[in-house]
Order: C-alpha cells, then sequence, then structure tokens
C-alpha cells in the first residue's frame, strides 16, 4: 500500500494526494516531476530504478467512512540529492531502459 508521501525528498515541493506533479520509483522514494525530469532524469538516486506517475487515492479511502481508512501519509521526509554521488549512478543507468535495470 503506498504511504503517499507529502513532499519531493529533493526539493520538498509539496505533493498532496491530489498533485499531478508526484513521481514514484518501486519503493516509492517521491519526487516532483521537475526534479524527476531536470535533475534525475529519470534516474533514482536512492535504487537507480525509474519513475512512473504517483496515483491519487480516492477521497472516499480517506475517511471513516471507507471500508479500508488509510489516510495520506504525513512524514516529511527530504534527502536532497548530492551530485558527487548520484553522478555515478546516473551515468550507469541514465541511458538504459528503466524495464531493464
Ligand atoms: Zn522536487
Ligand atoms: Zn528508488
Amino acid at each position: 500500500m503506498l504511504e503517499i508521501k507529502p513532499i519531493c525528498e529533493h526539493c520538498a515541493k509539496a505533493l498532496p494526494n491530489g498533485s499531478d506533479q508526484a513521481m514514484i520509483c518501486t519503493f516509492e522514494c517521491t519526487f516532483c516531476q521537475d526534479c524527476v525530469i531536470n535533475i534525475l532524469e529519470n534516474v533514482c538516486p536512492n535504487c537507480g530504478g525509474g519513475f512512473e506517475r504517483r496515483p491519487t487515492r480516492p477521497l472516499a479511502c480517506l475517511t471513516k467512512f471507507c471500508v479500508t481508512n488509510y489516510p495520506v501519509g504525513e512524514m516529511e521526509y527530504v534527502n536532497p540529492v548530492k551530485p558527487q554521488k548520484f553522478s555515478p549512478l546516473k551515468q550507469a543507468l541514465v541511458n538504459v531502459d528503466p524495464r531493464k535495470r
């Protein structure tokens, strides 16, 4: 189940549940679309995987009236990318299809 993290891990931009700017990797490392395109170039700095657009949890599931009550995450996690550390990983994977990494 997705935690639906509330901010971008790199730039701390707000990414609420309804945002169409939230991108996630398979481990749910969460970044805004700007960072994924311009800084990460679709390489997750934590796992090397690619990103996909995060789905939005239906409003009905955020309330006590939902069969299963799962609120979105509130913990703000920020871990800005360190260029020196990220560069080798990015160079190795940026031209590899995320489905084949
Ligand atoms: Zn960002
Ligand atoms: Zn990741």
